[in-house]
């Protein structure tokens, strides 16, 4: 199972340094399991020989003009080869176009970097139905190439992020397995993923892993989460 946790703009770099030696004592007694964490650009750190350390997010160049922005040559500094591409909130709170993404997805592609990639739909798009919410996909993933060897998917409904509210179980076996018709990479489900629902969730056929916000900034919850599929 992947186990992915976006610790979006929490945690400074001393608290992310305690974090990832307390999960690292956990995680290398959970041996089928590969954690991912994406801590904010202050805070990255080398991966272990457990935990892939990966990048919220990134510009497509090696370095330059970019002002507020970090490159290849700042990810290379920690050995960083994990990127996050396509984020809900990239997309919807800072503006990124499908242009843009699609930019850093075959740039970061390009340099062989592992790539998650974040696809869902807003709210007004799942109140159409399931047939709306596969166009809107179809969208998101118009022109990215599906069959890159370092590609994870991760479905996170926007409506579900960071709202306590995850998909059903239902919505989510259904989508995963359309998802999965286009797409035979890893495919994570990610919103409102927390103890209550981690369990049914990682069970549900064609859900690969999970990508989890809110509930992954605790680490003792985390553990204690991951725990409860144990
Ligand atoms: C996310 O940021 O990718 C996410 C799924 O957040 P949350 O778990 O808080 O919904």
């Amino acid at each position: 199972m992947i186990l992915a946790a976006n610790f979006k703009t929490n945690h400074t770099r001393k608290s992310t340094l305690e974090y990832l030696e307390t999960l690292d004592g956990f995680s290398n007694t959970c041996s089928e399991d590969s954690f991912y964490i994406f801590p904010p650009a202050t805070a990255l750190e080398s991966s272990s020989a457990h935990i892939t350390i990966g990048a919220q997010n990134a510009y497509p160049i090696e370095s330059g003009s970019c002002t507020g922005e970090i490159g290849v040559a700042q990810l290379n500094e920690f050995s960083i080869k994990t990127v996050l591409i396509g984020h809900s909130e990239r997309r919807h709170v800072l503006g990124e176009s499908l242009d843009l993404i699609k930019k850093k997805y075959d740039f970061f592609k390009e340099q062989g970097f592992t790539i998650f990639f974040c696809i869902g739909e807003p709210l007004e798009v799942k109140e159409q139905g399931v047939d709306a919410v596969m166009a809107y996909i179809a969208d998101q993933i118009e022109g990215i190439d599906l069959s890159y060897e370092n590609l994870i998917v991760a479905y996170e409904p926007v409506w579900a992020i960071g709202t306590g509210k995850s998909a059903t179980n239902e919505d989510i076996a259904q989508i995963h397995s359309k998802i999965k018709k286009i797409c035979d990479k890893p495919l994570l489900y990610g919103g409102s993923v927390k103890e209550a629902n981690f369990k049914d969730i990682v069970a549900i056929d064609g859900v690969d892993g999970v990508l989890v916000g809110t509930a992954s900034w605790d680490v003792a919850d985390y553990i204690s989460m991951i725990k409860s599929a144990k």
